[in-house]
């Protein structure tokens, strides 16, 4: 895992395939130095209590808003995109708010009767000093605020590694944490690759990893291995179920969006639909007819849906996943092909039938806006497909609400969403909805949602107090 860092960060700019951003990346020798001083500041922000907290997390969200617009141009240079970049820059304030007004009751101390002989059991909370975040490059921002913040609330210094392929934007963090000197001491914000994410998970006190399933098993492995808490949110393979009664118009136009939104860039993007056979043919014309619509968001990044591929390699996998589709004897109803405008590339969002599970297609994440459509013949068929993957994080399912509730706790999903696709994401951090966790390979640890998941952040005491004056029954007579 001590692997050496390169120094340099040079960034492809997705939309013109030109490299027109380096960085000096963090070194890893600095970061004993960086931690230390992390725990050092870390007592005092415990001490400033949530209200306090709270304030220096308001003015960083004034900050970074200040700086919207740069934000956002950094941003679309970083991911290609600027419908969903707009999404990211307004969460931080958002976030903020909500764990806010929640923490007070989630990490409540109040003494309760234990119903045991009059003893009392009051619940102590002891932040994490540092908490580790490291964080992909398809939501760069979103990605790492949403478990930086419930870590901050909670009282836990942070250090953020977002991925190196997405840099731009920690300028602008940067600039917007370096006008509240109270939360730049305890958030600190790293650029640098793998090695340098390795080195973080070898010294911070507890880690949040958002990824792939690959390195979420390395940093897993670490994190065992020292002991410290781990929360890894990984990869899917998100299945729609589409069952008998569905409004099939509802149910073609959200998943036109729910499986291309981000470019299919997404870990809670929709990669497979299964539909009754006998709605097949004219549920696919439908979806056809609609992704057919959908526009790549070029040349103007306000025009259009589909964004560029953000990073290169994942070029490949989409290429070998359709190769193999076809290959096998999928047909291809719309779209099918990579695009070049400008040097960037732009797949084009793909409906594809006479599909199955010996496919890549329908068993490995794409990343892509790909949408394979399989028919089913019975329910019991169409869950079995669906839960036919070693990935788990969420799902979809369209039909009457009944029907689809009953299907919904049969799938092996974290979130599933009923007559909607996506809902899960639009939640993701938020902890205004159930917790959930990830199912299978998609992930492992505490669920990131619900108003309690703010206790993955701290470690828990029961403290245990016996009012009695006399001697306790269950000691020994002395
Ligand atoms: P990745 O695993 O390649 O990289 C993620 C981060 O890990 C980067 O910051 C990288 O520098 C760092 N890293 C690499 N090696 C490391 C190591 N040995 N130790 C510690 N850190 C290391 O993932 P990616 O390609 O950036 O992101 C795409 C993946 O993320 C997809 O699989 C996607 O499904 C998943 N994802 C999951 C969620 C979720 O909430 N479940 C959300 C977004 C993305």
């Amino acid at each position: 895992m001590n692997e050496m860092t390169s120094s340099v960060i040079r960034a492809r700019n997705p939309r013109t395939g030109q490299v027109d951003y380096t960085c000096p990346a963090f070194p890893a020798s600095g970061l004993d130095a960086l931690i230390a001083g992390l725990r050092a500041a870390q007592p005092g922000w415990v001490t400033a209590g949530i209200d306090g907290r709270a304030t220096v997390l308001r003015a960083f969200c004034t900050a970074l808003a200040a700086r919207r617009e740069d934000l956002l141009d950094a941003l679309l240079a970083d991911t290609g995109r600027l419908h969903e970049s707009r999404i990211e820059a307004d969460a931080a304030g958002v976030w903020v708010d909500c764990w806010v007004e929640v923490a007070p009751r989630s990490l409540d101390t109040l003494p309760r009767d234990t119903g045991l002989a009059g003893i009392t059991g009051t619940a102590g909370f002891r932040p994490y000093p540092v908490v580790g975040v490291i964080g992909p490059w398809n939501f760069p921002l979103a990605l790492g605020l949403m478990d930086a913040i419930p870590a901050l609330v909670a009282g836990c210094a942070v250090i953020l590694k977002p991925s190196e392929v997405t840099p731009r934007f920690v300028d602008v963090l940067q600039a917007a944490l370096d006008e509240v000197p109270a939360l730049a001491a305890i958030f600190r914000v790293v650029r640098g690759d793998g090695a340098l994410g390795a080195a973080i998970v070898d010294q911070v006190d507890m880690v949040c990893f958002t990824g792939s399933t690959r390195t979420g098993r390395l940093v897993a492995r670490r994190a065992a291995e020292r002991f410290i808490p781990c929360f890894t949110e990984l990869g899917g393979k998100d299945p729609a179920l589409v069952l008998e009664g569905a409004d099939i118009d509802r149910a073609t136009s959200a998943l036109a969006t729910g499986a291309t939104l981000g470019a299919g860039q997404q870990c809670y993007s929709i990669e497979r639909i299964y539909v009754p056979r006998s709605l097949h043919d004219g549920f696919v014309a439908q979806l056809a007819a609609k992704v057919a619509r959908l526009r790549p968001n070029w040349p103007d990044p306000a025009q259009g849906h589909i964004g560029p591929i953000t990073f290169l390699p994942q070029a490949e996998i989409l290429r070998r996943h359709l190769d193999d589709a076809i290959e096998r004897g999928a047909r291809i109803v719309t779209g099918g092909a990579i695009e070049t405008h400008g040097g960037g590339l732009w797949c084009q969002p793909t409906v594809l039938t006479d599909v199955d599970h010996s496919m890549l297609i329908m068993r490995e994440e794409s990343f892509g806006p790909f949408l394979p459509v399989m028919a089913y013949d019975s329910l019991d068929e169409a869950v079995a497909l669906a839960n036919d993957s070693h990935y788990g994080l969420s799902a979809a399912v369209f039909g009457p609400e009944e029907a689809a509730q009953a299907v919904a706790r049969r799938l092996d999903a974290g979130g599933v969403s009923i007559n909607d696709a996506g809902l899960a994401p639009l939640f993701i951090g938020s902890p205004l909805v159930p917790e959930k966790t990830a199912f299978n390979h998609s992930g492992l640890g505490g669920s990131r949602t619900g108003a309690d998941s703010i206790r993955r952040f701290v470690r828990k005491q029961a403290i245990l107090s016996n009012p009695a004056t006399g001697p306790s029954p269950w000691w020994f007579s002395l």
